[in-house]
């Protein structure tokens, strides 16, 4: 028998992690000699890390998350009953949870019809992509198989869902990758390739020429995130979305909206694509499903997408020929079932929207006081605050600004993001996502500590 008496020995815990753990996105030298940081306790919006520090999570779990807070007992119970009553049961049969979770998301999703179950983010867009290739077979020869993706969005780890992202240093060294991922132009208007006016308009038209170049009908998909996260924080401009259902429409092309991050209230909207007027033809989400409290995502279709793999019975290759074994894990769908309910009941969306607005005004004031500070944008409890060396030639800080940025913040108690180190020469966007029960004065604190942090760094840099 093992002795597990070192889990109250905090101390030997770190130990044990710094010995044998392999850290997510992390070169690993340094812990030759400094401890890494482990976290033991959650409760609202803030974490204690194994020395006792107590920190202001801004970011909901590093990678937003955590959307209704930590230490929602409601959650733990509910997974807990469940998980006593059927812990498990996959395949061709369904469970209580999974279907209740599917009819409270479809209520919240009008147009939609259908959800399947995986666990991660990187996975429900795999679904994703197989389900465009095989009715690419079934309705259009094999033709229509090429998936459009944006630059600067990202989709996910695995090699399908790297070879569709738009950041190429994630995907460096993990090639060869599968044929048929196209890119699309980003839309982030600070960082202009055009100069028209109705900026929206002309990055939706880039999309156009894309598939003109391709061949309509070599393209099944596009997949957009709705407001790119870890790509900058980018809320596309005005007149973007009609125009890309417009080409969708135009093409026959569906469109896959990656949910993953701004899917569950984040930007004030249960999903970021309800703000835009705008009808998917498939969804995934994953994160802020659950809240972190259990592994879950779906990937949510219309019932004419979900039509296509029923319309032939006798075609022993008609249906979605695919599984995921975890996604009839129960405990996901009822962690899911009360992260729904508390985001309701709390009123949770309306709090975003009154939290993000003053996020919004407080960034706002920051670009004002700091020279370095080029450009503040996001919606909801989700906003990016890029950081330039000089505010006319908008040249980037060096990552090492921005990373010392993170730095000056943690130091203040605050746990603030930055984008992903895969943009080379553009990891400099600050990144903020509070769990949507942020009050105004977690929002205060987070801002003043990022002034704090910024005239620190403001002034080595001088
Ligand atoms: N899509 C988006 C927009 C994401 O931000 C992420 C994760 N950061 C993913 C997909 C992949 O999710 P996962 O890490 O759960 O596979």
């Amino acid at each position: 028998m093992n002795d597990l008496s070192f889990l109250n020995d905090l101390g030997a815990v770190v130990a044990a992690d710094r010995a044998h753990v392999w850290h997510h996105l992390s070169q690993h030298k340094p812990y030759e000699t400094t401890n890494p940081r482990v976290i033991v306790e959650g409760r609202g919006l803030r974490v204690w890390d194994a020395t006792g520090r107590e920190f202001l999570d801004a970011v909901s779990g590093g990678v937003w998350t955590v959307n209704v807070g930590y230490g929602r007992e409601s959650i733990a119970n509910a997974v807990r009953d469940q998980l006593v009553k059927l812990n498990f049961f996959a395949g061709a049969m369904g469970t209580v949870p999974g279907a209740v979770f599917a009819q409270m998301l479809i209520d919240k999703m009008p147009g939609m019809g259908r959800v399947y179950y995986s666990n991660s983010g990187s996975e429900a867009n795999e679904k994703a992509y197989k389900m465009v290739r095989q009715i690419s077979h079934r309705r259009h020869g094999g033709k229509k198989w090429k998936i459009l993706y944006r630059e600067r969005d990202y989709h996910g780890t695995t090699i399908a869902t790297l070879a569709s992202g738009g950041q190429p240093e994630r995907a460096a060294q993990y090639g060869p990758f599968p044929d048929g991922f196209v890119t699309v132009p980003h839309c982030l208007e600070y960082r202009a390739q055009w100069s028209d006016a109705d900026y929206g308009r002309r990055a939706a038209d880039a999309i156009e020429e894309v598939i003109l170049r391709e061949g309509p009908d070599t393209v099944g998909a596009i997949v957009l995130e709705p407001i790119t996260a870890g790509g900058g924080v980018i809320v596309p401009p005005e007149g973007y979305w009609p125009r890309v259902q417009e080409i969708c429409r135009k093409y026959d092309i569906l469109l896959h909206i990656d949910e993953v991050v701004c899917g569950l209230g984040r930007t004030g909207t249960w999903f970021g694509y309800q703000h835009y007027d705008i009808q998917p033809d498939i969804v995934t989400m994953a994160k802020g499903v659950a809240s972190g409290y259990a592994a879950i995502s779906c990937t949510v279709t219309t019932e004419a997408v979900f039509d296509m793999f029923k319309d032939d019975a006798s075609d022993p290759l008609g249906y979605f020929r695919d599984i995921s074994t975890f996604g009839g894990c129960t405990a996901g769908p009822a962690a899911a079932i009360e992260n729904m309910r508390i985001i309701e009941e709390e009123g949770l969306l309306e709090n975003v929207r009154l939290m993000g607005a003053r996020l919004g005004d407080n960034l706002a004031a920051l670009k004002e006081k700091h020279a370095m500070v080029g450009d503040v944008r996001g919606k909801g409890l989700f906003w990016g605050v890029e950081l330039v060396q000089d505010r006319a030639s908008r040249d980037p800080v060096p990552e090492g600004v921005a990373r010392a940025v993170v730095a000056a913040a943690l130091d203040r108690g605050v746990m603030i993001g930055v984008t992903n180190r895969s943009l080379p020469g553009f990891n400099n966007t600050l990144c903020l996502s509070p769990a949507l029960i942020a009050t105004a004065d977690d929002i205060d604190t987070i801002t003043d500590a990022i002034d704090g942090a910024l005239t620190e760094v403001g002034a080595q840099a001088n």
